[in-house]
């Protein structure tokens, strides 16, 4: 690290965080206390140093594009493993495909390592790709506006990846105490889910990561108003299918047009599919979210949640329920969304096929079969088939609510955001976490930055970015978590 350089950054964010005050304070998240300065803090306290130096290290990741397709990885992986070395941490840069890697490093609580209580912090390094036409800055040049860095992968997920960088190293520099071995996991394509994934790093190297515990994305600290409304810890998270929706007619010469045409029998077929809609199923989280979110909320909407139960008024306030809010539908019933078409060869040819996708998010538990004979009986139409696409996710338990990690997660965020409610969530979107699930791993989601609407919807979006209070404020968070869970003393 080269320090010029950072006390450079330092001094600069130090400045643009004063001079973001306005936008920042409208958001309900804390103002940096006046004596903290990063030049005095890295004197007084190595915490506050090293957040500071987190947001260096956010724009570092930011600056090397790892848009996946391709990913590409690698250089990622190999910047976070150097930045370790200089803190004499042993990483491990491991190699899960051509250019793709993922980082391990471990601090060791005791001599034999003990892998069921071992914390793993996880973070991906891959983001979505960008189309630069509709940004207003470059995706890639981590730039400091009004409080905010921007750039592809400032909050999904390289925010979390430098929290975790700061907490793991801060526990190395204070000479932390551990009660439990803290592992850091940088993964690859997590936004493709593919061979570079999480699921070939468990089958080749799970040894070198094994734990008990882990905290990942999957839940957020949502702003409603300037204010906290609530944590959402990840818990559980729906499981992904694709289905291709396939007509087949007679191809012909385009002056002649016919009954057939699988244009016309593709397009009938996907506008009843977005009328579906699935039966309502409230698994044991997501009755617990809306048990907590209830009282949260207007009094109208309010009245409506605790309705959804009921068998008089039920179905009514089920739909308003979802009416209200995509997230809230998404989280009580299996959804279907078409998302791709393909048909045709030239303007003037009638094509014998035409193709469509379905993305299927399924409640942990609910077969895709009931959903692609739901789907058969309201298409009703022979020339049109559906088929299951290979690859289709498993669902995995969820993690514990009774866990001593998950009441650490809960209590401490709750404290550091002025009271506001942990409630247990379940993700309408993947995480790395359902693999861990998968190998008995309780593994908890939650990204520690308060965000609001506004910014959340920017991830995967355009103009992706972190309010830089918001980062400060997560990674102090995290930090009190980890501290809370896994350090004995200092
Ligand atoms: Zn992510």
């Amino acid at each position: 690290m080269n320090w010029n350089r950072v006390l450079k950054i330092i001094a600069g964010l130090s400045a643009m965080l004063w001079a973001a005050s306005v936008p920042v304070a409208a958001q309900g998240v804390p103002q940096p206390a006046p004596s903290r300065t990063a030049r005095q803090s890295s004197v007084v306290d190595p915490t506050v140093a090293v957040r500071t130096e987190a947001a260096a290290w956010l724009a570092d990741l930011i600056k090397i594009n790892t848009s996946n397709p391709p990913g590409n990885e690698q250089p990622a992986a190999t910047f976070i493993s150097r930045l370790l070395q200089k803190e004499g941490i042993k990483a491990e840069v491991v190699d899960v495909a051509p250019g793709r890697s993922a980082v391990v490093a471990r601090l060791r609580s005791s001599v034999v390592p003990e892998p069921s209580k071992a914390l793993l912090l996880v973070a991906h390094l891959d983001t979505v790709p960008v189309d630069k036409s509709r940004w207003t800055v470059d995706p890639f040049g981590a730039v400091i506006k009004d409080g905010y860095m921007y750039g592809r992968g400032a909050i999904d997920d390289k925010g979390m990846l430098a929290a975790n960088l700061a907490v793991f190293i801060n526990l190395k520099r204070t000479n932390a105490h551990l009660n439990r071995d803290v592992i850091f996991l940088a993964t690859a394509d997590e936004e493709g889910s593919g061979d570079a994934s999480i699921r070939t790093l468990i089958a080749k190297y799970w040894d070198k990561f094994a734990a008990g515990f882990a905290i990942n994305e999957g839940g957020n600290v949502f702003v409603k108003k300037g204010k906290v409304q609530y944590i959402g810890v990840q818990a559980s998270e729906k499981v992904a299918a694709n289905i291709a929706v396939i007509a087949r007619g007679t191809s012909g010469h385009a002056s002649q047009p016919t009954k057939d045409n699988a244009v016309v029998h593709l397009a009938a077929a996907v506008a009843k599919i977005g009328t579906y809609t699935a039966p309502v199923h409230f698994t044991a989280i997501v009755r617990r979210y809306f048990e907590g979110i209830a009282p949260l909320e207007d009094d109208e909407i309010s009245k409506w949640i605790r309705s959804m139960d009921t068998t008089d008024r039920g179905e009514h306030a089920q739909r308003v329920v979802s009416d209200a809010s995509p997230l809230w539908n998404s989280m009580m019933r299996d959804t279907v969304a078409p998302t791709v078409l393909s048909a045709g060869v030239a303007n003037n040819v009638i094509p014998a096929e035409a193709r469509g996708n379905l993305n299927v998010r399924l409640l942990p538990g609910d077969p895709i079969g009931t959903v692609v004979n739901d789907l058969n009986k309201l298409v009703n139409d022979p020339a049109v088939k559906l088929e299951v696409q290979p690859n289709a996710g498993l669902a995995a338990p969820p993690s514990s609510l009774d866990s001593d990690f998950y009441n650490v997660i809960c209590r401490v965020a709750s404290r550091e955001f002025g009271g506001a409610p942990a409630l247990p969530f379940q993700s309408t979107w993947l995480t790395d976490s359902a693999q861990l699930r998968l190998h008995s791993v309780q593994a908890y989601g939650l990204v520690p930055f308060p965000l609001n609407d506004e910014d959340l919807r920017r991830m995967h979006g355009d103009d992706e970015r972190i309010p830089l209070v918001a980062f400060d404020k997560g990674v102090d968070v995290l930090m009190k978590i980890v501290t809370e869970f896994a350090v004995t003393r200092y």
